[in-house]
């Protein structure tokens, strides 16, 4: 299609190039004119004919992207493993590079063991890269189970340089998908489409995904004995935040009662309460009256579990937490000497793993074709497993694919809201 498209806009030049070369001969003297205007005019009806020509072939269906060129496309709301369920936060991103050869020839010479080192001397080698691939614009178009269709614009650098397939979000086009314009349970389709210099250049039909029913978690957080200082409650919201990357739940983070399509809802009782521990009844019997409260009260949200937080104090050894398996339970503790914050989420979403009746991983490590942190928009170099002891930093864990699957039948169970 480009090479055909090509040559049409070469003969359209060629074309426009003859009337002006015969209306050059037409103001000669002796010029047989009959003849010539007789020319002019048929060629003028082919310039027309060859326009149409092109402008249907800009609006014929374009092949694949092939400049740059197209390592392959994934999905995922993670790990590319995950069954996608309905109304969460979800990557398309097409994996694109450079064509061969972009490099500066100096630049090429460099990369060449077979040349003489003497021979490259003085050479330049910090020459850009010229001929890096370029795309402008690119827009994805999501066709929903219910007829309607969407499109969302990709987030890229715009110019590709890599040469082999990269995980990194700066080398590939990124369409980030909102979870609320994938609320419905059912199949969707995917097509990408590529704009350089404001034309087309490639359409790629990148398959259909079924995304799954899936409930919403309702999570009361109360305060274990002692006051939680200022500084430990930002460290908690950010950890509900992992909590909702973590889930197979749908977007959206809300209290309780408030916004009944955020796939995580929380209620936060500041008031210190002793949960008696290791009995775990104190606890219990707190979430069922507060469940008694809520229905009293003519509130839509019953909490689904409970969780106990507080920091660790004075005297006290590291510590992280413990859960119910399975279960509605779980206490955590955020270690203030030395500082635990960057894995207290990971704590967290073990401990609620626990209560939806994952036990401990035997590797850290997850087997994976990639990772992607939907939650900071950046790519990892490796999936380590939340339910692995001890925990790890909150960016890198990760649930397994199975144990995603697995805490999504939970969630099936629970009376809560959700995607339909
Ligand atoms: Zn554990």
């Amino acid at each position: 299609m480009q090479i055909e498209c090509e040559y049409s806009q070469d003969k359209l030049q060629e074309l426009v190039q003859r009337v002006d070369d015969l209306q050059r001969e037409l103001c000669k003297p002796n010029a047989p004119k009959r003849e010539l205007v007789s020319t002019i005019q048929k060629t003028l009806a082919e310039i027309e004919e060859t326009k149409l020509k092109l402008a249907n072939q800009l609006e014929a269906p374009l092949q694949p992207l092939s400049s740059p060129r197209v390592f392959g496309d994934e999905i995922t709301q993670g790990l590319p493993e995950y069954e996608l369920v309905a109304g969460k936060d979800t990557l398309m991103r097409v994996f694109v590079g450079a064509k061969e050869p972009v490099l500066a020839p100096v630049l090429l010479a460099k990369n060449l063991s077979c040349i003489e080192p003497t021979l490259l001397k003085g050479l330049q080698y910090d020459l850009p890269v010229f001929g890096a691939t370029r795309l402008d614009f690119a827009t994805l178009q999501v066709s929903g189970p219910l007829g309607f269709s969407f499109e969302v614009p990709a987030q890229m650098s715009g110019l590709f340089t890599n040469f082999s397939k990269s995980l990194s979000e700066d080398d590939n086009v990124n369409f980030y998908i909102p979870g609320n314009l994938l609320n419905c349970v059912g199949s969707y389709d995917f097509v990408a489409r590529f704009y350089r210099d404001g034309a087309l250049v490639g359409t790629n039909d990148l398959g259909t995904y079924q995304f799954r029913d899936t409930k919403d978690l309702r999570l009361l957080v109360v305060v274990d004995t002692w006051s939680m200082p200022a500084d430990a409650w930002p460290t908690l919201l950010r950890s509900l935040e992992y909590l909702q990357r973590n889930m197979p739940i749908r977007s959206g983070i809300a209290p309780l009662d408030s916004d009944l399509t955020a796939g995580l809802r929380f209620y936060i009782d500041p008031v210190p309460f002793n949960p008696d521990w290791p009995a775990w009844g104190p606890v219990a019997q707190y979430l069922t009256e507060f469940n008694q409260r809520q229905a009293s009260s003519g509130k839509p949200d019953r909490a689904d579990k409970i969780m106990t937080v507080r920091t660790q104090q004075a005297g006290e050894s590291l510590l992280a937490g413990t859960g119910q398996q399975p279960g509605n339970i779980s206490g955590v503790v955020l270690n203030v000497n030395p500082s635990g914050s960057n894995y207290f989420a990971t704590v967290v979403n073990q401990e609620i793993g626990h209560n939806f009746d994952l036990g401990h991983a035997q590797s850290a490590v997850i087997s994976t074709a990639s990772v992607f942190d939907l939650l900071n928009k950046n790519s990892l170099p490796t999936a380590f497993n939340i339910m692995n002891n001890p925990v790890g930093n909150n960016e890198s864990r990760l649930f397994s694919a199975q144990d995603w699957s697995t805490v999504r039948h939970g969630l099936l169970q629970l009376d809560s809201t959700g995607p339909t």
